[in-house]
This record gives structure tokens, sequence and C-alpha cells, in this order.
């Protein structure tokens, strides 16, 4: 049989307000969470991921929809009661207590016996390797620590489901990047599913092994990292992720998965179409910046496109080239790796012209 997965959600909406006020901030959202998974859910501030976090630890209850955790459903059943879990960005610790009794707080409360609770918090503060403070009340510890601190007290009663609601945005980037690692060691170790929340981008593209992508309460597209980025299929998803570009134009006809696209801007190209998705007429196309080159002008045979080179941006590693497009309107982005010492083969101001990357351009759903 095919193992139970750890949440999920089925065409839940959570309703605020009545009448005319009344909002839909998760809006008929449906995603299924695996076990073990580092799941996040990804997009800009209001899209509706803490509604949809809450949703799950049960301080809020669906307007509609069911809710299931390891196949039982539990829309009606209260936070306690549920073997989930959530670590809050602000962390919400008692600076009063020390590290080791913060840590066994929620163990102490269910009633746990005294030598349990030990042993649970001496394993806790070796898995987020805090032994050394453990007698340190919490208004003592760094910032990093502090986010230990919750996250041990947040896994010590083995939740089923630990939820992090953007638990490394109070942090600086350097902390950050170390906690990340940290949480990605502390989720293989324990084998909890990780549902985390962040708008951050490249802190998702990194850490998870899933994402699902949201907008104005709707889940528009979950996958992993590399789809997400390399197949978006929807206009939102494509923007929000990374720089693109997006080409309008007409489908001539479509074989085996990949449509021949009439653009104005590049002539014909070819593009891959989304699963089950029968586009005909006008649609747009995206291609990432690293699946262009920039080329000679006066080799028609090589380049698809001409335009004047507009702005050079060097980031290190790589080279960003905007270019205006003939047709004078658009904006193109390019991306080349630097080699070391490689001199700029093109300037600001020249003529370029713009080689396409085969089968890496992609119809979009909308
Ligand atoms: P952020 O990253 O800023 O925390 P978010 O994606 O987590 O944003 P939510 O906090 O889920 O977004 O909010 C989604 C929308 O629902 C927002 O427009 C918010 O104002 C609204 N909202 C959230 N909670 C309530 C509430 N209790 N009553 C009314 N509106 C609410």
């Amino acid at each position: 049989m095919a193992e139970l997965n750890a949440i999920e959600i089925r065409n839940v909406s959570k309703i605020f307000g009545f009448g005319e006020f009344a909002f839909a901030a998760v809006d008929k959202a449906s995603v299924s969470i695996r076990q073990n998974e580092f799941f996040t859910l990804l997009g800009p501030s209001g899209c509706g991921k803490t509604t949809l976090l809450r949703l799950i630890a049960g301080f809020e209850f669906p307007t509609s929809g069911d809710i299931m955790l390891n196949g039982e459903n539990i829309a009606a059943m209260p936070p306690f009661k549920r073997p989930v879990n959530t670590v809050f960005q602000s962390y919400a610790l008692f600076p009063h207590m020390t590290v080791a009794d913060n840590i066994g707080f929620g163990l102490t409360m269910l009633g746990r016996p005294k030598q349990e609770v030990r042993d649970r918090v001496a394993a806790m503060l070796r898995l987020v390797r805090m032994e050394a403070l453990a007698g340190r009340r919490t208004s003592q510890i760094s910032g990093g620590q502090q986010q230990r601190v919750a996250l041990a007290r947040a896994l010590a009663p083995q939740p089923k489901v630990l939820l992090l609601d953007e638990p490394l945005s109070a942090l600086d980037y350097k902390l950050r990047k170390d906690m990340q690692i940290e949480l990605k060691r502390l989720q293989a170790e324990t084998g909890i599913t990780f549902i985390f929340v962040t708008h951050d981008q490249e802190e998702a593209l990194t850490m998870s092994d899933r994402i699902a992508v949201m907008s104005s309460g709707k889940i528009l597209q979950v996958g992993n990292p590399r789809e997400i980025y390399d197949a978006p299929t929807d206009r939102f998803v494509a923007d929000f992720i990374g720089e693109t570009n997006f080409l309008k134009g007409r489908i001539k006809s479509v074989a085996d998965g990949v449509a021949d696209v009439d653009t104005p801007v590049a002539g014909r190209i070819s593009a891959t179409v989304p699963q089950d998705f029968h586009a005909e007429g006008e649609v747009t196309v995206v291609l990432r910046p690293e699946h262009a080159m920039l080329c000679p002008p006066d080799q028609p045979a090589a380049c698809q496109m001409t335009g004047t080179l507009e702005n050079v941006v060097y980031f290190g590693t790589d080279t960003h080239y905007h270019v205006r497009l003939s047709d004078g309107e658009t904006l193109f982005t390019l991306r080349e790796q630097n080699k070391p010492l490689q001199s700029a083969r093109f300037a600001e101001g020249d003529r370029v012209g713009i080689a396409l990357e085969a089968n890496a351009a992609r119809v979009l759903r909308n």
C-alpha cells in the first residue's frame, strides 16, 4: 500500500469578514505533503502562507474543505490534540526560564514523567548543539541561540509535523545561512515532516524538497526547486522566482509536447507546453536569462534576435546583460558565466545578436 501523505489539504478556503467585506485569505487550495518532506510555502507578503499554516496547526478553522493528517480528517480537531508543533518568527520563549526549562516546558505541561522530560531535554540539547548553555536564561543568549532553543522546544514532544513560520527572518545574513544548513540537518536527522513558510525565493530553492508557490490565497504550482525554477507553468511563478524573459507569440502547431511558436521579436521558436494544457493562438513564452547568449549581430544564421546592449552588470561569478530588442520595446535579459580574467566581449551601446538555447523556452498557462 502506498504510504499515507503527512498532510493533505483538500480544496480548503478560509474566508475572513462577511458580506461585501468577505475576503478569501486561502482560496480553494489543494496540496499533498509527503512523509519526511521539507516542504515550503513560498509567496509574497499577504498571499495566505501564514493562514494556511495556522489552518494546519488548528489556530484557524477552514471555511470549507478538509485537512487530513496521516489519512485522518483533522479539520475540526483542536490544536492541542494535533501531533503538530509550530516554531514562530518571534520564537515566543520564556525569558526568565533557562534554556533547558524552555525546551522541557511543553513536555512538563503534558504531564510526562520527570525522568522522561530530563532525557528528552538532554537529547534535544545535543540535537541543537546547546548543551553548554543549558542553564542560561534565554534572555542571556544570542538570537541564533534563541532560534535553536525554539526549534528544540518544538521538536521535544516528537510531533509528526513541524510548522515553521519565517523562522529565520530575524537573523542577519550570515547566521541565516548557517541556520538554513542547521534546519536541513535537523529535518534529516529527526525524519519529521517540515512545513516551512518564507517569502524568500533563494531560501525556498536551496532548502526545500518541494515548494508550493502561492499568490492571492491560491496555490499556483507545486514542484521540486528545479521544476519551479526551470519549468514554471504560470506567469506569476516565473516572475516571482528569479529573473526571466517573457515573449509574446502565436502557436503554429504542437507535437509531442513541444509547440512551434511564431514570435514577433525572435521569429519561430520551439517551446515546451505544460502537461494537460492545450493552447492555441496567442501565448506567452518564458525563457530564463542563462538560456541565451550574446553573439555578433552580423551572423543572422546563429542569432535569432538583434538589439542594442543597454546595460552590463558584473556580478563576479556571472554578468547580466540587458538588451533593447529591435522592436524598440522589449528589454531582454541574458546571464553569462564569467571565465577567469576574460575581458568583456561587448560594451554598453554595442549592437548585439542573441542566440537562444534550443528547447529551453516554455509556454505559460496564462
Ligand atoms: P506575510 O508574509 O506578510 O505574513 P502571508 O502570506 O503569511 O503574509 P497571511 O498572514 O496568511 O499572509 O494573510 C493573508 C491575507 O489574509 C492578508 O491580506 C491578511 O491581511 C488577511 N488576514 C489574515 N488574518 C486575518 C484575520 N484574522 N482577519 C482578517 N484578515 C486576515
